[in-house]
């Protein structure tokens, strides 16, 4: 009987989020992403999976049976919004050794409350670079079965670094012994480490190539792994079908994880015009988190960041801002990432009035977190833009988001996979 309860239980709240029914939605204005080009009074047709069917003008569109398209005409859409580096297992308000206290089923539990803040924000795809304890895959799992509501997760487990560095946790003493579970010295100890978190459930493998701010002890520019560890790294994963993500702020890093073949750079933040160069050659996106500077220093001491990160922040923050807008305007491919985590979740939007004010226009903020971060997580085909095929991950805004990019933070309307999360933009 119980048993048979706790099924019913299932079915009764996992049917909304699992399955959707075929329907439209009535888009007053929308941004093709390709081409910048803000189109009028748009339809875009679903089916039950989910999946777009057409988009096309609403006025000749053919509409299945039945359904009643939602009625956004006073509003702008979009594709709903990825961001490429999050960590939605992290509370930003439990840093150093309060960090400590916090248990892996915690995390998830934090993920949980984290996930509903960042898809209600119009992020409907996160690609999430270093949880503990795969916490992450828990979250992933559960917002996949419907349990919960969260944006479409692609998750790395926890990332590989060296002893005593970035991703490693060296806030005890010595008789703890403690190390991070993602800890592994020399190229085959790293090539199990990547067998090992994807046994376990990673879509991708996020390593810590140069030191870092967030960490004790050591220094964002310096070298963590050497060129012959990321090799191996890289190697093992593509084998294994996963990309990798590696955190580097340091030009050395930058350029050894390029040259390893890494698909992605995390922070980039001395990059210099050799590793722009690089980067293009082999098609390595970076990705810049060059919001958070601005609450790490106005926020990091009062919610426990050691004072040491705060002076390593301060020596970066500037230069990775110089350096994205050097790098975005010498063509380097750019991909959407905040670091989430480090600042409140669900203020991930905030990043492109930055990337605005550094170089950008608005639509090319926009496409690093439609088409550009689609394209990076390996999923053209289905994720970032509002195409047939696509999943039918949609968000409106009011106002001109290509004029006024800030538009992006307040997201009245979401919806995921046809199922819509949020919508307090129909009846304005
Ligand atoms: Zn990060």
């Amino acid at each position: 009987m119980k048993l048979v309860l706790r099924v019913c239980m299932l079915l009764f709240f996992s049917v909304p989020a699992v399955l959707a029914s075929p329907g439209a939605v009535r888009c007053g204005k929308l941004v093709d992403v390709r081409t910048g080009k803000m189109l009028v009074d748009q339809m875009v047709v679903f089916d039950e999976t989910g999946t777009i069917t057409a988009v096309g003008a609403a006025t000749s569109a053919n509409l299945p049976k039945g359904v009643t398209p939602i009625d956004l005409s006073g509003s702008t859409c979009l594709p709903g919004l990825i961001d490429v580096h999050t960590h939605l297992t992290s509370d930003p308000n439990m840093n150093g050794y309060e960090g400590l206290g916090v248990s892996f089923p915690r995390e998830a539990i934090i993920g949980a409350k984290n996930a509903n803040k960042t898809i209600r924000a119009g992020f409907t795809t996160v690609r999430n670079v270093g949880a503990g304890g795969f916490s992450d895959v828990a979250l992933r799992d559960g917002i996949n079965a419907g349990d919960i509501p969260g944006p479409r997760m692609f998750v790395s487990g926890p990332a590989l670094g060296i002893t005593g560095g970035h991703c490693d946790n060296n806030l005890l003493p010595f008789e703890f012994h403690y190390k991070e579970e993602g800890v592994a010295d020399g190229p085959w100890a790293a090539r199990a480490k990547v067998r090992e978190v994807v046994k376990y459930g990673a879509d991708l493998i996020k390593v810590c190539a140069s030191g870092g701010v967030l960490s004790k002890g050591d220094l964002p520019g310096t070298p963590q792994y050497s060129l012959e560890e990321l090799t191996a790294i890289a190697e093992e994963a593509h084998k294994l079908g996963r990309k990798v993500a590696a955190h580097a702020h340091g030009t050395q890093s930058i350029k050894d994880a390029i040259r390893a073949g890494i698909d992605s750079i995390e922070h980039s933040s001395l990059i210099d015009d050799e590793g722009i160069t690089l980067a293009k050659q082999h098609h390595t996106y970076l990705v810049f988190d060059i919001y958070n500077d601005d609450y790490i220093l106005g926020e990091g001491a009062k919610v426990g960041m050691l004072p040491e990160s705060i002076e390593k922040e301060k020596k970066l923050g500037r230069l990775q801002r110089e350096n994205f807008r050097h790098a975005f305007q010498s063509g380097a491919k750019i991909a959407f990432g905040t670091d989430s985590g480090v600042y409140p979740h669900g203020d991930n939007a905030k990043q492109f009035a930055k990337m605005v004010e550094w170089g950008m226009k608005p639509i090319d903020a926009i496409q690093a977190a439609t088409i550009n971060a689609a394209d990076l997580i390996g999923q053209p085909d289905k994720l970032g833009a509002l195409e047939p095929g696509h999943y039918a991950d949609l968000i409106a805004v009011s106002g001109d988001p290509l004029t006024d990019v800030k538009a992006l933070q307040s997201v009245p309307f979401v919806m995921k996979g046809g199922a819509v999360i949020r919508n307090d933009a129909a009846a304005k």
